[in-house]
């Protein structure tokens, strides 16, 4: 594996899952067995009120680091066919969903195509995925310089909570992340 990518997950709707975070941890056990990726960090759960259409369940968020063979083209047909399958619908524009996967950085590139936008837009505004980007990876914070902005201000005022769940935390011990890499 040569490369590392940080992905955000999402979900704010249960779908054929017991709970958004089933939703989560079965996007996980996906990635994990791809043969081209594998999950390096995984961080706590964040528990997040859903921004523009909030007329909505709330959003359990987390984010991860991998290593992968896939360039971010392919990572992020890859991760699309993952959300189909968790029965990820587009209909309305930022509204619930199952699983959400978005490629948040891939190395220190930038792309700007019309599928992928790498660094993802908006990143650096967002408690719900700052807040676990860094947990995971403090250095990001200086390699990106996201405090020269008003960022951190933005980020104090998001309502938004760390979760406990014990489902969480046994995929975490139980996937041996350091004995992967
Ligand atoms: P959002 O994540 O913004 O709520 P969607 O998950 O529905 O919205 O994705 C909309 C489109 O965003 C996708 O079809 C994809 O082509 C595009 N996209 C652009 N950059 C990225 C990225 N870095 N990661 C994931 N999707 C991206
Ligand atoms: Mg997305």
């Amino acid at each position: 594996m040569k490369k590392f990518a940080f992905i955000g997950l999402g979900s704010n709707i249960a779908g054929s899952e017991s709970t958004p975070v089933d939703q989560l941890i079965a996007a996980l056990n996906k990635i994990n067995s791809s043969r081209d990726i594998s999950i390096t960090s995984v961080s706590s759960l964040y528990k997040s009120k859903p921004i523009g259409l909030t007329n909505q369940p709330d959003f359990i968020n987390a984010v991860i680091k991998v290593k992968t063979n896939f360039c971010p083209e392919a990572l992020l047909e890859v991760l699309q066919g993952f959300e189909k399958m968790q029965g990820r619908e587009r209909i309305i524009h930022w509204g619930p969903r199952t699983i959400d996967l978005d490629i948040l950085i891939y190395e220190n590139l930038k792309v700007s195509t019309q599928n992928l936008k790498i660094p993802h837009p908006r990143i650096f505004e967002r408690a719900f995925v700052m807040l676990p980007l860094i947990e995971i990876e403090p250095s990001l914070s200086e390699i990106y310089g996201y405090k020269s902005s008003n960022t951190l201000e933005n980020l104090a005022n998001q309502s938004i909570v760390k979760l406990m769940d014990n489902n969480w935390e046994n995929w975490r011990v139980g996937a041996n992340l350091s004995d992967k890499i």
